[in-house]
């Protein structure tokens, strides 16, 4: 079933400027779509509409990828753009293709939450292009039957941090789902003060997570289970289809695919700040921004959400809490498990094979953080003292809170030969002696690579990023929306798109925190 474009937007069509890409290809009910797996796993209803919507945010390159031009946004069009991903009813929805929200459960802070769900979330249907099928989720949209005690909700702070923050992951490389835009309304919604609410268009290839599965286990639901997982197989993992157990195989994807993501976190100083299950995505992408935090001055144990008291998603737990969400993920799949194996002994059998799969996480993450933060410092050999080496690096780092981002970037500054271009990482440590004695054994194991200096930076340059969206960029960027100024949203979108390159006159969004950010706190609301 495919949408018909309303008058307005063939309007806009005509005007060469159209949604029309966007609007022909988005399906619902598809076969082997999410929305296809039936009632038992969502449940279809229309968004609550919000009053006069306005565009705050559009990310050109995502209304690309869609299809259509994000002109559209700003031209004649842009109140029926507004109210359409604002959910309103702007057109006809079928009855058969409304939008749905869809049923998960999960472990919150290490413990079991029962059901929860898509609470302000709907998703409209897939676009497809160039063989690309990405769904498209509205978040804030209103309540929906998992909302529990939440109001549906999403504040304008919340979005314009998750919308800025999804595309700065995708531009510096790592798997995430997207955004698309940010339409705001002047409805007031209450969270500490009474701030104003938000739509962000969400867009991933599925945003399947850990808890759908835990969701259906827990039910006993193994028919469902089982749909479920054959979606995700079928779909994105056909490959799992060979191997002797495909529900193993896809626990084993699932470790490959978090490993890796747990990975690039550390590899950039990102902290996710709520790491529940039903936050974790059967494709390993990066979901649900809240809390969220770079780390600045490096502590280790950096904890980014303020709600978070005992540190149990800190920046230097966030591999083991990655390994203990895959546990729930392998206890919700063990219904599926040993199909292959004979009935006789098969249940302790079965235990025994998913241990053996899950023993495989070290050997994912392990070899992929090293890989990374040999990249981080330009080594192009591998060496075995290179891991004391990056780990000596970040105690010396921790120990002066250096900041995170810039001392990886200014390492690529650093000459080869001797100490007189060490300054611009140098200075940002306060025991200067610690940082040279770590720098003396660094130009000890540079003397054994065979690339120079300038080759060296350039490929340090394209792994340690310039730009990050540390919170105090957001945060001018928030209190300037607040006045209904978005162009500070824009711009940030601008200068993290290009995370690794110079961007002279975007110097100052390199800059440390202001000591205004000092005491920023960013908690689960949102
Ligand atoms: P989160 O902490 O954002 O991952 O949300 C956990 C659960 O609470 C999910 O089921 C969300 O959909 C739901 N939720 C969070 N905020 C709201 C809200 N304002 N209204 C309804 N549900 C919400
Ligand atoms: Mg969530």
């Amino acid at each position: 079933m495919s949408f018909s474009p309303s008058n307005a937007l063939r309007a806009a069509r005509d005007a060469a400027l159209s949604m029309d890409g966007l609007a022909s290809t988005i399906h619902v009910g598809e076969a082997g779509s999410f929305a296809a797996l039936g009632p038992a796993f969502l449940t279809r209803l229309p968004a609550t509409p919000v009053p006069d919507p306005y565009l705050v945010a559009i990310s050109h390159e995502m209304a690309e990828s869609l299809g259509f031009d994000a002109e559209l946004a700003e031209s004649d069009e842009a109140a029926a753009f507004a109210a359409y991903f604002a959910g309103n009813p702007t057109r006809e929805w079928p009855a058969d293709a409304l939008p749905y929200a869809t049923a998960y459960s999960g472990h919150q802070f290490g413990v079991w939450a029962g059901q929860l769900g898509d609470g302000r979330a709907l998703t409209f249907g897939e676009v497809q292009r160039n063989a690309a099928r990405l769904e498209v989720q509205l978040k804030g949209t209103g309540r929906t039957p998992y909302s529990r005690m939440g109001d549906g909700r999403a504040v304008l702070r919340s979005s314009i941090r998750e919308f800025l923050c999804s595309e700065a992951m995708h531009h510096l490389g790592i798997p995430t789902t997207r955004a698309l835009a940010i339409i705001g309304s002047d409805l007031p919604v209450r969270r500490e003060s009474i701030e104003t609410a938000a739509i962000v268009t969400r867009v991933a290839p599925s945003f399947v997570r850990f808890g759908h599965f835990e969701h259906f286990y827990s039910n006993d639901r193994t028919n469902d289970l089982r749909a479920l997982a054959d979606h995700v197989i079928d779909r994105f993992y056909p490959h799992c289809r060979e191997a002797d157990d495909p529900y193993l195989a896809l626990l084993d994807q699932a470790l490959r695919t978090t490993a890796d993501l747990m990975a690039e976190w550390q590899g950039v100083g990102f902290c996710h700040g709520v790491m529940n299950t039903d936050n974790m995505s059967i494709l390993g992408l990066t979901i649900d921004y809240g809390p969220f935090g770079f780390v600045n001055g490096f502590n280790a144990h950096h904890i980014c959400n303020h709600s978070d008291t005992q540190g149990r998603y800190a920046y230097s737990r966030q591999p083991q809490v990655g390994y203990w969400n895959l546990f729930c993920l392998a206890q919700a799949l063990v219904p599926l498990f040993g199909n292959n194996l004979p009935e006789e002994g098969r249940s302790e059998r079965v235990v025994e094979e998913a241990q053996k799969v899950m023993e495989r996480y070290k050997t994912y993450f392990a070899p992929a953080l090293e890989a990374k933060m040999r990249a981080k410092l330009g080594l192009e050999v591998a060496r075995e003292e290179d891991i004391a080496l990056a780990n000596n690096l970040f105690e010396v780092m921790h120990a002066n809170r250096a900041d995170f981002t810039l001392t990886f970037r200014n390492l690529a500054k650093i000459a080869k030969a001797d100490s007189s271009r060490d300054a611009p990482v140098r200075d940002l440590f306060l025991d200067r002696a610690a940082f040279d004695a770590w720098a003396v054994r660094y130009r000890e194991r540079l003397a054994q690579e065979t690339r120079d200096d300038d080759a060296r930076a350039e490929a340090m340059n394209r792994v340690n990023p310039k730009y990050v969206l540390r919170n105090h960029l957001a945060e001018q960027a928030i209190r300037q929306a607040a006045g209904k100024d978005f162009s500070e949203v824009a711009r940030l979108l601008d200068v993290l798109r290009h995370p690794y390159d110079e961007q002279p006159h975007y110097e100052a969004y390199t800059d440390l925190p202001p000591d205004w950010a000092g005491d920023l706190e960013v908690s689960c609301s949102s």
